[in-house]
């Protein structure tokens, strides 16, 4: 297949600085949990990514001197010349597909509260630290200080040549960065050249520019991250004037702009809230003020809304970082013409948890993702089959969609049993629920690929029992027969039932997708934490009932702070006038109340509703596995050599672990791991000497 001629503005080459990237493909920087931790794990994801297609590929923030660590989060790292390795290596499998890489250097200044390194933090002005609310403050830095700053950053700049970047950034992001904070009219409250009038408070940003050219800009370009409302006024409020002076002022400097929002719940726009392109209205100047190139992000999926962007001026590269998670072959799809195989990003930010649960990153569209080295998957290539077995997969929710897909790609013959009428399980109901309905992709992708693979029969409308199961006589039995919202409202508070949970105004989320009418007020308890509780009260209120969203949790929904919905959640909530009760666990529920009382003091009260809606916990779908097993003589009569439980059959996880186990199942269908030794390369720490 060949591509669309009206998709060909997209694989032009552009110029940057002394450099010419192959497409307008940029992958911008993204944090990942592996980075210097692990570091071939990191240099393996970001080359999948380059032989994808995409002409740039930059790191995450990296971190250059032991007063700007970001531990325990995992980053870069280019302290001293022992760091170059890691970043070597990225470069040359990056390299070696025709991409361009990029570093994005940093000096966090007071973020960070240097907790390994246990140097003093500084910044512009003595501040308390912020990650974590660590009790640290950060030190006001003097002219000497400045000095070696400047110098830190020349010589980061030479050693990432050293490594083997081609583009080197300054960032400049308030909150966040030295630059950034030096630049923010509230932060830098200075009275010496570096401080007060605009000019001075961009003096730094200028002088790290003109350095890092100076030091690297013969062979490499000079880019500057610049979110363009760091200029928040004291109220908060984006002094947009300055943001124009600003940019004016060192249009020309940088050899490209990469532009983008401050706060990262609006940068990382979960799907939810915002959609693609969502950034357009905030970044669209930008390219007006300047000759050189600009990249922006904006969850892009659509070449068509990337023709737009290019055509309309508003960027000259297409930015991603969850897109190109979600598909790191997105660029090359686009050139083959294969539009249809699209994996596209669902706006969940499961990826982003990585960042503050301190792990690699997972996607939920994309199982391979940080298992590039560890266990040599691949996005795209799939071994092909060990045998002619035939699987029987029982359940299309996410796991049993993608065991089939997966499957299917490796050659063998599948038939997918579904009880229901339509394919997705938890996602079909899902994302019928307010703002989600972009979360289908999880269905629609894989369903899109079982038009080509012809392997894989489909059948709903097929509830099987265990007899249908052994009728089918398919050696390999896979069950993905998923999971079910608990009645008895055990979860995480609570380890017992809660009395009365059996009543007959006790409902759980299965209920209200399969339809059931509530009356108001309703009371939704959420001892789950993630979407769920919040997401039902916001359909609750929104079918016109009263809804008192209560938690025993300091914060609705509180799961969602690393997935950065917390915020939007809580102001929809708000808005829509749902009631929110924290800290606070039902002791019992009747028909005209439930009585609670507060997690912290005990005090007791009671809330009056005519319905509740428990959202605690779920129980495996798994008496057809425990039928089936408890037979084996009917087994091997029907031939059937292995049963095997996957996603929320074996336990009840996140979209993202459903889909990662079905794609599991189908990677090692033929020689199942034992479970003795440890599945996976890992890479230890080199001994020093002792
Ligand atoms: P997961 O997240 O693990 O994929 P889901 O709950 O989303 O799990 O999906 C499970 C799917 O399995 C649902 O669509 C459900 O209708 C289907 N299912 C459950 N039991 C059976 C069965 N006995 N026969 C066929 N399909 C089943
Ligand atoms: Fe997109 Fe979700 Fe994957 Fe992140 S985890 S790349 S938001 S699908």
């Amino acid at each position: 297949m060949t591509r669309d001629p009206r998709y060909d503005v997209l694989f032009e080459p552009v110029k940057i600085g002394p450099l010419t990237a192959k497409n307008r493909f940029f992958q911008v920087p993204h944090c990942n949990g592996m980075g210097s931790v692990y570091p071939s794990s990191m240099a393996a994801m970001r080359a999948m990514k380059a032989e994808g297609g995409w002409a740039v590929i930059c790191t995450e923030e990296t971190d250059i001197h032991p007063t700007s660590d970001i531990t325990p989060y995992i980053e870069g790292r280019l302290w001293d010349d022992r760091d170059i390795p890691t970043f070597a290596r990225m470069n040359e499998a990056c390299h070696q597909h025709g991409a361009l890489t990029g570093i994005e250097l940093t000096h966090t200044a007071a973020r960070d509260a240097s907790l390994y390194s246990r140097e003093v933090p500084m910044s512009v002005t003595a501040r308390p630290t912020k990650a974590g609310n660590y009790p640290a403050q950060a030190r006001a830095m003097d002219k000497a200080d400045i000095r070696d700053y400047r110098r830190w950053c020349r010589e980061a700049a030479l050693r990432a040549r050293k490594a083997g970047f081609d583009l080197i950034y300054v960032y400049c992001r308030a909150g966040t960065s030295m630059n950034g904070d030096f630049l923010s009219p509230v932060m830098n409250t200075r009275t010496d050249e570096y401080g007060g009038s605009l000019e001075n408070r961009a003096r730094l940003t200028r002088e790290v520019l003109e350095d890092t050219h100076d030091a690297v800009g013969d062979t490499c370009a000079v880019a500057i991250r610049y979110t363009v409302d760091s200029a928040a006024s004291p109220t908060g409020e984006t002094n947009h004037q300055e943001t124009l002076d600003f940019i004016e002022m060192i249009a020309e400097v940088p050899d490209l702009w990469d532009v983008n929002i401050r706060e990262w719940r609006r940068d990382s726009m979960p799907s939810r809230f915002g959609p693609e392109a969502s950034q357009e209205d905030l970044v669209s100047f930008v390219k007006a003020m300047t000759t050189k190139p600009v990249v922006g992000v904006g969850r892009f999926t659509s070449p068509d809304t990337m023709v737009g962007q290019i055509r309309r001026g508003v960027l000259d590269f297409i930015g991603a970082a969850r897109p190109s998670i979600a598909d790191p072959f997105l660029p090359k799809k686009i050139e083959e013409g294969r539009l249809d195989e699209i994996r596209e990003c669902i706006g969940c930010n499961m990826c982003v948890t990585a960042d503050e649960l301190i792990v690699p990153m997972r996607c939920t569209q994309n199982a391979t993702i940080g298992e590039e080295w560890r266990k040599g998957w691949h996005p795209e290539i799939i071994p092909a089959k060990e045998s002619d077995d035939g699987v029987l997969i029982v359940g299309a929710g996410p796991a049993g969609l993608e065991a089939a897909r997966t499957l299917g790609e490796r050659g063998y013959g599948v038939t997918l049993a579904e009880a229901g009428s339509e394919l997705g399980g938890r996602v079909a109901h899902e994302a019928r629920l307010p703002g989600l309905a972009t979360w289908g992709r999880v269905r629609d992708y894989r369903e899109q690929q079982f038009i080509r693979l012809t392997n894989v029969e489909v059948y709903r409308e097929s509830a099987l029992t265990a007899e249908h199961v052994r009728e089918f006589a398919m050696p390999r039995v896979v069950l993905a027969t998923g999971a079910t919202w608990r009645r008895d409202g055990i979860g995480h508070e609570h380890v017992v039932p809660i009395n009365g949970a059996d009543g007959a105004n006790v409902f759980t989320p299965d209920d209200l997708f399969a339809g059931a009418t509530l009356n108001g007020p309703v009371v939704v308890y959420d001892d789950d934490h993630y979407y769920m509780g919040g997401v039902i009260a916001e359909k609750l209120r929104l079918d016109g009932l009263d809804v008192t969203l209560m938690t025993p949790e300091s914060d609705i929904s509180s799961w969602t702070h690393v997935t950065l919905e917390h915020k939007w959640i809580e102001n929809r909530l708000y808005e829509i006038g749902v009631e929110i009760v924290e800290k606070h666990a039902i002791t019992g529920i009747n028909n005209t109340e439930v009585a609670i009382e507060h997690t912290g003091s005990g005090r007791g009260r009671a809330i009056p509703c005519a319905s509740v809606v428990l959202v605690t916990s779920r129980q495996s779908n798994d008496a057809l596995y425990h039928e089936l097993m408890a037979d084996q003589t009917a087994l091997d009569a029907a031939g059937i050599t292995s049963v095997t439980r996957i996603g929320d059959c074996l336990a009840p996880s996140t979209i993202a672990a459903a889909v990662y186990s079905g794609h599991r199942l189908a990677r090692e269908i033929d020689s199942p791991p034992t479970g003795d030794d440890v599945p996976f390369l890992r890479e230890l720490p080199e001994l020093g000497p002792y």
